[in-house]
């Protein structure tokens, strides 16, 4: 009896345990899959689009390449939509999605996102960036053409239009990017110009936005971090005696090696830096000085630096190049600040008051970059400067006679003129040399002479400057 009963018992045990498993075949494994598919289209849904695309990265990476991701979205999709109601409208989906698919190729996937977001992520792989972005364009086009071929739903006519974000990765160099939001950050700026618009995801704009922010972030500890170093590059006699030098800003950055000033000056000026590197800059100059001071031929030179708008407009300006001058105790006017002429133009008189105010101090005032500008004649001689530096663009072909030499010959007749020294920046070639000589240019500064150099190369030339040198004479 006993027997009987653990046999009845297994074979209800075995019955149940069927039934368990005819159940979990019939309704939790389509439950499964449903939970990918999406209900209105009867495509993938966002879920299975997620977990597509982190498969497809995983084989991306296996092999060198360039894949695409596109977003497409309706343009009037939810203005046409609540007038029909919800299954009008999921009809309507189902069409376009059918659509869509119709000009996609084989093994490409197709998802609907969200609403009326559709996206492709498409099987091609290919070997340049060119490629990848022509064929994404043609196939966009193609998908633009579908779609606003007119939809009839209950015998009544649809026109509908799409706008299409695409990006296109480097398979295995942006393994980390998150595409999707590439695409839709593309897609984002094709709505923003209208309807039926097609935008690429600007990946150079991406990285230089970003370099910029790494280099700003980074531009904020050089000075406790002690990247910064003043180069200097001679300037010249008619002689051919370095009388001084233009000091100028060099970063060495750990990663990205020497960071030319053009690089960074401007950042330093966006973000306000400049005030202290500017200081700085000063502070260091003027303790050169100081160090040289007593120096038989080091003792005389005078340093040129470069000045910007936004340090020279600060308040209090002319105090703080008091105070550095003061506490250095150096000869006021073995300084030369740079400024650009457009602090001189778009801030007049203000400017005008700071200038003299220095040169009560007994520093010397250079325009800088001269002829880039406008500034006039009345203008100049309006100004407290003592030189003027003829911008290293009007060298080139000074000496043929064209353009560059008709400009240069009044810049310095305009100068001399008004009383100023005035210094050739970027002289390159003997040619040049030669020429500007003619036209009596007081001070030449430039690669004939040398390139900006270390603290330890500009003393060791001008230690080694005779009058015999080739290198440093004219
Ligand atoms: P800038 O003041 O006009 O300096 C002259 C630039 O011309 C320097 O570029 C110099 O290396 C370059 N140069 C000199 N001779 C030649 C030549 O014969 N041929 C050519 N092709 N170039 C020559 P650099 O050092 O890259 O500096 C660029 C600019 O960055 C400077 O132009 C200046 O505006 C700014 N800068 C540099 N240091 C400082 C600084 O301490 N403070 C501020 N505010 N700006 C700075
Ligand atoms: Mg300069
Ligand atoms: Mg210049």
């Amino acid at each position: 009896m006993s027997e009987l009963g653990s046999l009845g018992f297994l074979a209800i045990a075995c019955a149940c345990t069927g039934l368990l498993w005819v159940l979990w075949r019939w309704y939790a494994v389509p439950m499964g899959t449903l939970a990918y598919v999406d209900d209105i289209t009867g495509y993938a849904n966002r879920r299975l689009l997620l977990r597509h695309l982190k498969k497809r990265r995983h084989q991306w990476r296996k092999a060198p390449g360039f894949c695409a991701v596109m977003v497409v979205d309706l343009d009037n999709f939810k203005q046409v939509r609540p007038a029909q109601g919800y299954a009008w409208g999921g009809r309507l989906l189902q069409q376009v999605a059918h659509r869509m698919q119709s000009v996609l190729q084989s093994g490409d996937f197709l998802a609907r996102e969200d609403g009326d977001c559709f996206v492709v992520v498409p099987q091609a792989r290919w070997s340049d960036h060119g490629q990848a972005s022509q064929a994404m364009w043609q196939q966009a086009n193609q998908l633009q053409d579908v779609l606003r071929t007119p939809f009839v739903l209950d015998g009544q006519e649809i026109y509908l239009s799409a706008c299409i974000g695409i990006t296109v990765v480097d398979a295995q160099a942006d393994a980390s990017i998150d595409v999707l939001m590439q695409a839709l950050a593309a897609l984002s700026q094709a709505k923003a110009q209208g309807r039926n618009k097609v935008c690429f995801f600007d990946e150079q704009e991406r990285q230089s936005l970003q370099n910029k922010v790494g280099l700003q972030t980074d531009l904020r500890h050089v000075l406790e971090r002690q990247q910064l170093q003043l180069y200097f590059q001679p300037q010249v006699n008619i002689a051919g005696h370095v009388m001084g030098a233009e000091v100028l800003l060099r970063w060495t950055h750990p990663e990205r090696g020497m960071v030319p000033p053009l690089d960074f000056i401007s950042l330093a000026e966006e973000s306000g830096f400049i005030l202290r590197l500017g200081q700085w800059v000063l502070d260091q100059s003027c303790a050169q000085l100081k160090a040289w001071d007593a120096h038989p031929v080091l003792g005389g030179l005078q340093l040129s630096v470069n000045v910007s708008a936004r340090q020279f407009l600060q308040p209090g300006f002319v105090d703080m190049v008091r105070s550095c001058v003061e506490k250095h105790q150096i000869v006021p006017n073995s300084l030369m600040l740079e400024l650009t002429e457009s602090v001189m133009l778009e801030y007049g008189d203000e400017v005008i008051k700071t200038m003299h105010g220095l040169r009560t101090l007994g520093v010397g005032l250079s325009l800088d970059d001269f002829g880039t500008g406008y500034s006039s004649f009345t203008h100049l001689s309006r100004l407290p400067l003592n030189q003027i530096k003829v911008d290293k663009m009007f060298m080139h072909g000074v000496e043929q006679g064209g353009h560059n030499s008709v400009i240069v010959q009044t810049l310095i007749h305009m100068a001399h003129n008004l009383g100023l020294e005035v210094v050739a920046e970027g002289v390159e070639t003997t040619l040049q040399r030669d020429y500007l000589h003619g036209k009596q240019c007081s001070l030449y500064q430039g690669y004939l002479f040398s390139k900006p150099v270390s603290l330890e190369a500009f003393e060791a030339l001008v230690l080694a400057q005779t009058p015999h040198n080739e290198s440093v004479a004219l």
